[in-house]
């Protein structure tokens, strides 16, 4: 049975005194949660401090996005290395944010997913339409175009190394979250999609939902049998909103 997982998305917010705020308060309200799996990625200078309060914890850390180079003349990366020496086991890779500002290529999104892997970084591989693309009835093209960039650099076993995320553009950011039945269309299309290529892979990989999940609908998107968690921005910046969703995934772990 695939585990229940939150993943915070925090983006570029925080500081010092309002991360251990967060952090203290995500380590005392998940203190007895242990059906599910909890992931907060922070900007990169927080890092260390992300390592040094959660060393102990069941929560894990990740970076938000980080470059396909080891090392080199590339100002402002930060390299898959950095991140596994500050603890991370997680990277977030392909987010919206970076696509659509034409940072990430579908291509280098592949280039990105294999140094990840190369580095033991489990990626959290974002994928999803614009809102023009949805309402040109795009969304499967879209995805699964943004899919088999990556399957098609790294194979379909490799894929098994990831977590997908479905995060459709529109809904991110915009407190208009699909409506679970819809996200369950989606992913149980991805999900079917990757099971055509492996069934062990299609039916291990766990799938997220993105896109304004919050502490009132979140149980009922993560209750749908193809969705495996939620990666939140906006309502991981109150920390008892973002408690709340954990608490709903460890429901649901145990039931
Ligand atoms: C995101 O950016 O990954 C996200 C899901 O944002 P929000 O929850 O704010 O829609």
């Amino acid at each position: 049975m695939r585990r229940k997982l939150v993943v915070a998305n925090r983006k570029m917010n925080g500081s010092v005194p309002g991360n251990k705020e967060f952090l203290e308060g995500l380590i005392k309200g998940t203190r007895d949660c242990h059906n599910a799996d909890y992931i907060v990625c922070v900007p990169h200078p927080y890092l260390y401090q992300a390592q040094a309060m959660l060393a102990d914890t069941e929560i894990a850390w990740g970076g938000q996005n980080m470059s396909r180079h080891d090392a080199g003349p590339y100002t402002g990366s930060v390299s898959p290395g950095m991140l596994v020496e500050f603890g991370c086991k997680y990277v977030i890779i392909g987010h919206s944010e970076r696509r659509n500002r034409g940072q990430d290529s579908d291509n280098s999104v592949g280039e990105r997913f294999q140094a990840a892997t190369k580095a033991g970084l489990t990626p959290i591989f974002c994928m999803g339409e614009t809102l023009e693309e949805y309402e040109k009835g795009l969304t499967d093209l879209v995805t699964i175009r943004q899919l088999n960039a990556v399957i098609q650099q790294v194979g379909i076993k490799n894929l098994a190394k990831c977590i997908l995320a479905y995060e459709p553009v529109w809904a991110i950011g915009t407190g208009k979250a699909a409506t679970p039945d819809h996200a369950q269309s989606i992913l149980h299309f991805l999900r079917g999609y990757v099971i055509l290529k492996d069934v062990e892979v299609g039916e291990n990989i766990r799938i997220l939902y993105g896109g304004s999940m919050n502490a009132s609908n979140a149980a009922q998107l993560m209750s749908m049998p193809d969705i495996d968690g939620g990666l939140i921005g906006g309502a991981s910046l109150v920390t008892e909103e973002f408690v709340r969703i954990c608490r709903a995934a460890n429901e649901l772990g145990s039931a």
